[in-house]
């Protein structure tokens, strides 16, 4: 990371604590705050970044990054990483875009524009992992963006996503139940490679068709309003560092069988 870090730096780019990035050129059109879940993925990250910070330069927006990192014992929790990450950035800056992003997912054109549109946006539409075609229509994984007004409107992500799975079709179901629908880049646009990995898989999630199928009960009481947590925040040269212990208790429910 560090000589990813030095590499980028010595060619001149001129970042603020956490990474923060603007051109010098122009107003950019968006304030994009990239947030990346993460756990023990070390060997990702500066790979990830030396692609997105010149590609984001290219495309003359302001950005950050905030990598969002998961301690303690429970299974993996995207979602609530997300909303930490979201509540997180918001403190720091005015972002008007945000941008949920694996860590393991590189995007492979330079089109496809990471600012906001009217509507959320799924970016990652074609992976190589799955034969550059969409698994299916509601899929809404891997990299997607929302306007930070849509985000507070949906309540954010469901918190109760405990292991690999159903997380990103919630939120599917959150942006549908408010009314917008999803956009995505055309034609090859929103191809991404992965990047390989040794890891074991996370644990699967087995209730998530049953979370599921109360998404929209589910939507007022679980997201950013039941969410209590401490965090740990660096600043990095190139991004910010937030890391939570996360927990059952992390984001109780009131009011709800
Ligand atoms: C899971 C999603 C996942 C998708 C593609 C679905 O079964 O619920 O979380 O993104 O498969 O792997």
């Amino acid at each position: 990371m560090v000589e990813v870090e030095r590499r980028l730096l010595e060619r001149g780019h001129h970042f603020a604590p956490g990474g923060h990035w603007s051109p010098s050129d122009c107003t950019p059109r968006w304030k994009v705050a990239i947030l990346i879940p993460f756990r023990n993925r070390h060997e990702h990250l500066p790979i990830l970044l030396r692609h997105l910070i010149p590609m984001l330069q290219r495309q003359r927006l302001q950005f950050g990054f905030y990598v969002v990192e998961q301690t303690g014992r429970e299974p993996f929790n995207r979602a609530m990483l997300f909303n930490v990450g979201f509540l997180e950035a918001m403190k720091d800056k005015a972002w008007d875009c945000m941008i949920f992003h694996d860590v393991d997912h590189i995007p492979e054109n330079d089109h496809n524009y990471y600012g906001c549109r009217d509507m959320p946006r799924h970016y990652s539409v074609l992976l190589d992992k799955y034969y550059y075609a969409l698994p299916y229509e509601e899929f809404f994984g891997g990299v997607s963006g929302l306007k930070v007004d849509h985000i507070h409107r949906i309540n954010g992500f469901a918190n109760g996503f405990w292991g690999w799975g159903g997380e990103d079709d919630d939120m599917w179901n959150r942006v549908h139940n408010a009314g917008y629908s999803v956009s995505r880049p055309k034609g090859d646009i929103g191809s991404y490679t992965s990047i390989p990995h040794h890891h074991h898989g996370e644990v699967q999630f087995l209730g998530r068709y049953a979370l599921l199928s109360k998404s929209k009960e589910r939507q007022k009481v679980d997201g950013l309003n039941n969410l209590y947590y401490s965090p740990l925040v660096v600043r990095r040269p190139l991004y910010t560092n937030i890391t939570v212990d996360l927990s059952r208790d992390s984001a109780p429910l009131q009011n709800y069988d």
